[in-house]
């Protein structure tokens, strides 16, 4: 059944939190501050496509399972939309929903000419052999072929998708289109016409806007301490960059839990170790169990995911799911910055909390921005057939992301809002500018 509708946006009704209430929270707090008339406070509220369908995947047992998939279009009025496809066991509607809200908004506060749009297939990818992982790749491509395309709506990898993954999905587009489309997806694999720096740049990205804002506090990288929640594409890099740069990052974890050494950890065992194990935790754990005295002659000890909100830090770094800082653990948080590396980490009420209490948050809209940076010098690689540098990937990522920063500094500077808000508010008005200008409203 495809559900698939162009919808006008009803009233909003009050109704238990989800990701896409706790994003219309902050959503109308900014709207309210900008000049403009109901119609086009609507457009903001709901996205303009909302498609659905359950696919259908033949199991290496021969059974047949359905699974619930979605691609959310929310705004297209400053380019084709684009956003990632997350397989994850509780995609839903809702946070598909929210993600592409925030995708519409990210592009726009970075200026890249693109829209937001999100997808998702409700799936425990560990649970698939590679087989069947490539063939709910190509039946998402099949469900939703009409709605995608290079000027139409360009996914990308997110949460458990990756450049084989996206390699699958371009080679299932141009089957069924009989196209040769190589900017259709992005963060594909170098040898399939992915991008130089896309591996790293959403980590890159934040990287950049962390040592501008460490500059700008006048604060010593030596003397600060960094604690990351997720250890994948974005945990991982960043755990690298800040390491390389001389901040000590005092803890990591993943979804079997973390580690944490007050004198700080060296990425690079952990990864090999994460890789050897799957395991952050894998030197010294296996699942529970965990050897206490080479523990304690590392100095390193075993945390959860929760622990590792709440440690003596300076930075931290949520780069794993959504809404992991909420009213429960935002006054007990010790760090006075928060890089927002994953989607949606934090809820409205931690935000107030935080606000209250001086922590500085660089949203999630602006932090990790720079994966859909680079997707789009992939996508502009893929349309010019040209084969862009390492560095100047490196250097166009500065520039993008670091003039979205400023943006974003000046408005909350001038609007005396948080950096959400700001950034809210930059990426709405420039979403308005371009609605505007086509004459939707
Ligand atoms: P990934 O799949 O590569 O890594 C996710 C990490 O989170 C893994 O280390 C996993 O073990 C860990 N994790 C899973 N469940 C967890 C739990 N319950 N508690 C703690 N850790 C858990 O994903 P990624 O691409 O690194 O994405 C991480 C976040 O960054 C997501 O919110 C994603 O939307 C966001 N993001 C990613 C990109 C990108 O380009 N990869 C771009 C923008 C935003």
């Amino acid at each position: 059944m495809d559900t698939s509708s162009a919808t006008t946006p009803p009233p909003v009704v009050a109704k238990a939190s989800t990701p896409y209430t706790r994003f219309q929270d902050t959503l109308k707090r900014v709207i309210g501050k900008i000049d403009m008339n109901d119609a086009e406070r609507a457009f903001f509220m709901e996205p303009q496509h909302i498609h659905k369908k359950d696919i259908a995947v033949q199991l290496d047992n021969g059974t047949t399972q359905m699974l619930p998939a979605f691609r959310v279009q929310f705004n297209n009025a400053r380019g084709p939309y684009k956003g990632g496809i997350r397989f994850h066991p509780e995609a839903d509607e809702a946070e598909v929903k929210a993600l592409a809200a925030l995708m519409s908004i990210k592009t726009a506060v970075v200026n890249i000419p693109f829209g937001g749009a999100k997808g998702g297939v409700q799936v425990d990818p560990k649970k698939l052999s590679k087989s069947e992982l490539q063939k709910v790749a190509r039946a998402y491509v099949q469900a939703f072929v009409d709605h995608v395309g290079e000027d139409i709506d360009c996914p990308a990898p997110d949460v458990n998708t990756n450049p084989i993954i996206m390699a699958w999905m371009r080679d299932e587009y141009e089957k069924i289109t009989h196209t040769f489309s190589p900017a259709v997806i992005t963060g594909k694999p170098l040898s399939f016409g992915g991008s130089l720096g896309r591996d790293t740049a959403t980590a890159r990205g934040g990287f950049f806007i962390l040592e501008e804002m460490i500059e700008r506090a006048a604060l010593d990288p030596d003397e600060l301490k960094v604690a990351i929640q997720g250890f994948g594409n974005a945990g991982m890099s960043m755990a690298h960059f800040l390491h390389n740069s001389g901040y000590t990052v005092v803890a990591v974890s993943d979804s079997q839990g973390g580690i944490y050494s007050p004198d700080g950890i060296d990425p690079v065992r952990i990864e090999k170790y994460k890789r050897k194990t799957g395991a952050v935790a894998g030197e010294y754990c296996e699942g529970s169990v965990c050897d206490i005295q080479r523990m304690k002659i590392d100095g390193v000890e075993h945390i959860t995911n929760e622990q590792l909100l709440e440690l003596p830090c300076d930075i931290l770094i949520p780069a794993a799911l959504d809404n992991v800082i909420t009213s429960e653990n935002a006054a007990k948080i010790k760090a006075k910055y928060i890089l927002e590396l994953a989607n949606g980490p934090t809820t409205p009420e931690a935000d107030a909390i935080l606000d209250r209490r001086g922590v500085s948050i660089i949203p999630d809209v602006l932090a990790n921005a720079g994966g859909v940076t680079v997707s789009y010098f992939e996508w502009s690689q893929g349309r010019s057939g040209e084969q862009w540098t390492a560095e100047k990937v490196d250097r166009e990522l500065k520039r993008v992301i670091l003039d979205g920063y400023k943006s974003v500094r000046r408005e909350a500077r001038r609007e005396e809002m948080t950096y959400r808000e700001a950034a809210f508010s930059v990426g709405i008005k420039r979403m308005l500018d371009a609605m505007r200008a086509r004459g939707w409203v």
